[in-house]
């Protein structure tokens, strides 16, 4: 990736992520910089960081609203995001941000007590994405490249919704975003 691509995707988080995160007290840049500090505190490598703090950059690209699942639409932001993210990085990245909404539905359905501890967003959305999976989902899910990758992705996402939790700037992971080359289908 080039400097203007990073550049171009930290201005993104920096400039639209003024929006609610769906129905908790926290804006997207937060939710955004709160999951890709836990992915680097957690040790994770480059992609995954990198993927953690785009990994909703679906909501930021499209124009349905801060909080669509409280009108009955999926957004499909996960989509959204890959179609996205897919023009400047390989599948380390990618796939994770796809999958990272399958990947509530798996732990929904294989952690009897996830589910009781998804956010009141999370809960709302979770019908509109097709609720916990089905045992031939479940098998699918599981065989998948990405997969790990893509469940831990989601238990930082659901863990980085903390009100007035102070964290590092964008500009603290532009480095990630730079060091992370191996480039999409551009
Ligand atoms: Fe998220």
């Amino acid at each position: 990736m080039d400097d203007d691509a990073a550049g171009m995707l930290a201005a993104l988080i920096e400039g639209k992520g003024e929006g609610r995160y769906g129905l908790s007290g926290i804006n997207q840049r937060e939710h955004a910089l709160q999951a890709a500090w836990l992915a680097e505190r957690s040790g994770c490598d480059a992609a995954l960081i990198v993927a953690a703090l785009l990994h909703d950059i679906g909501h930021m690209v499209h124009d349905l609203g801060d909080n669509p699942a409280a009108e009955g639409i999926d957004d499909q932001h996960e989509q959204i995001g890959y179609d996205f993210l897919r023009h400047y990085f390989d599948t380390a990245v990618t796939e994770p941000v796809r999958l990272h909404v399958a990947a509530k539905r798996y732990l929904c359905a294989v952690e009897p007590d996830y589910s009781g501890r998804l956010s009141a967003d999370s809960v709302l959305s979770l019908s509109l994405q097709g609720g916990p999976m089905d045992e031939r989902e479940l098998a699918a899910f599981v065989a998948l490249p990405y997969a790990p990758e893509a469940v831990q992705l989601r238990r930082f996402d659901e863990m980085a919704k903390v009100k007035g939790l102070a964290t590092p700037a964008v500009m603290h992971f532009l480095p990630y975003l730079r060091e992370y080359l191996t480039g999409g289908d551009q």
